[in-house]
């Protein structure tokens, strides 16, 4: 489809028909691989958004998590404080919460670090492997702390679904969503830790 003519300046992109669902994703302590599998849905995104009112997602310049979501998608694990306060935040505001990919699921690669005290963490990360100023960031509000050990959503905040998978493949992802816009419980038939 060709947008280039289309004149948008008096179009307000935050509002959608009333009927659709409000879907949002967000990216918390993972690689962002279940985001990109989410990006291989490909052409299935344009049947998506006439689906949902896509309102909240890293991949688009949204500042602030959205009141009254209908569905979101939760990559990774609550690895710091910035997170805590995200997750609880986006548990308040959603309906159906799911946790998406393995790091949101179990911990995963996220939680690797759990096995090692958290100043081991930050010696190796920032004294030990730095090339250029050691030291750990600190005071600067820019830098989120690091929580003791990675929990796993779940620790949380109530998780309505778990979608695992190091990612989920798009068609896992696909399927599942067209199941819970259906109204239906998703089928675990095929979804499976790791690749
Ligand atoms: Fe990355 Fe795998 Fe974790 Fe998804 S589950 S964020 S792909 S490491």
């Amino acid at each position: 489809m060709d947008l280039t003519n289309v004149d948008l300046t008096n179009v307000d992109l935050t509002k959608a028909p009333a009927h659709k669902p409000r879907f949002a994703t967000v990216w918390m302590g993972g690689c962002s691989g279940c985001h990109m599998s989410f990006l291989d849905l490909d052409e299935r995104l344009l049947d998506l958004a006439q689906l949902v009112d896509i309102c909240f997602t890293p991949i688009a310049d949204f500042k602030e998590f959205p009141e009254a979501v209908d569905i979101v998608l939760v990559e990774g694990a609550v690895a710091n404080e910035d997170h805590l306060r995200e997750i609880r935040l986006i548990r308040r505001r959603s309906k159906l919460l799911i946790a998406f990919g393995d790091c949101a699921v179990t911990g995963n690669v996220t939680a690797l670090r759990n096995l090692f005290s958290l100043e081991d963490v930050l010696d190796r990360a920032y004294r030990e492997n730095s090339a250029v100023v050691a030291g750990v960031p600190t005071g600067n509000e820019i830098v989120p702390r690091l929580l003791d050990r990675v929990l796993r959503v779940q620790d949380v905040v109530a998780v309505d679904h778990f979608l695992p998978g190091c990612p989920p493949s798009a068609d896992t992802i696909y399927e599942f969503l067209l199941s819970l816009l259906a109204g239906e419980t998703p089928s675990t038939r095929g979804r499976k830790f790791g690749a």
